[in-house]
């Protein structure tokens, strides 16, 4: 589903991805694992198509990404052909970047309407199946104000969802969450996943990695340094520099 091959990326002078190598197949769970400044949330920026790629070649769901067929680059290609790939990609970010002026349900239905031109009637209902899903059914007309951290990332992921992804991305959707409210967001997450979507997740949650992911991959200083099972990985690590990562994590 997404693969990545020799991937590189710098901002101006600074290296930050140095030819990472990844795959992710249909249906996986991997969890993205590594300290600080490692490169972590840019790869999946590179994923998202956020940043153009400098080096190597990224396919997301067989599409080359960055590149049309012909090897022209995407960036000198008309914008709509970009958001076309990017629309099959969800994202989910540590702050969760709801729409504050907008109600829940408003939240939910503005990007189906917009751009996958759905009407009011369906992509509400489709919103609400939604909202049940993560447990917030009675919230649709609440404000995002109004609403916890964790409700607001529940809210966050049902919003994603609504434009039917292929894949889901996460950067660090819990950690901006007071301790308390990070079990029922990691339960719609585990729920995900369990449904068969296919999950990349970049986070310091290790009983998260442990219980769900289906392959841990550890980063440091823009390399994937190791890569295997929650068992293996973060069990077992192989690597020092895995090692010392989660003697300062666990
Ligand atoms: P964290 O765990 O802190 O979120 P990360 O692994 O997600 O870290 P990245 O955000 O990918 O790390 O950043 C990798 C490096 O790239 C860092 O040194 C960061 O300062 C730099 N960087 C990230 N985004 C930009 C940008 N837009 N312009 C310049 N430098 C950037
Ligand atoms: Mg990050």
């Amino acid at each position: 589903m997404i693969k990545a091959a020799a991937v590189r990326k710098s901002y101006g002078r600074l290296e930050v991805l140095k030819g990472i190598d990844l795959q992710v197949d249909r249906g996986e769970v991997v969890c993205l694992i590594g300290p600080s400044g490692s490169g972590k949330s840019t790869l999946l920026r590179c994923i998202n198509h956020l940043e153009t790629i400098e080096g190597g070649r990224m396919w997301v769901d067989g599409a080359v990404m960055g590149y049309d067929l012909k090897g022209t680059k995407l960036h000198e290609q008309p914008h709509a052909k970009i958001c076309r790939s990017r629309v099959e990609i969800g994202m989910v970010f540590q702050h969760f970047n709801l729409f504050p002026h907008m109600n829940v349900l408003e939240n939910l239905i503005e990007a189906p309407r917009l751009v996958l031109k759905e009407k009011r009637p369906s992509a509400t209902a489709r919103a609400l199946a939604l909202l049940d899903s993560v447990g917030l059914a009675d919230k649709a007309k609440a404000y995002p104000r109004q609403l916890s951290g964790g409700q607001q990332q529940r809210v966050a992921i049902a919003r994603a969802l609504c434009m039917r992804p292929k894949v889901m991305l996460f950067d660090e959707p819990t950690s901006a969450l007071d301790p308390e409210l990070v079990g029922e967001v990691l339960k719609v997450m585990k729920d995900l996943a369990a449904s068969g979507m296919t999950m990349v997740v970049v986070t310091h949650e290790m009983k998260f990695a442990r219980d769900v992911a289906d392959r841990v991959v550890f980063m440091d200083d823009g390399y994937v340094v190791e890569q295997g099972t929650a068992q293996d990985v973060i069990g077992d690590p192989q690597h020092e520099r895995t090692k010392a990562f989660l003697a300062s994590v666990l």
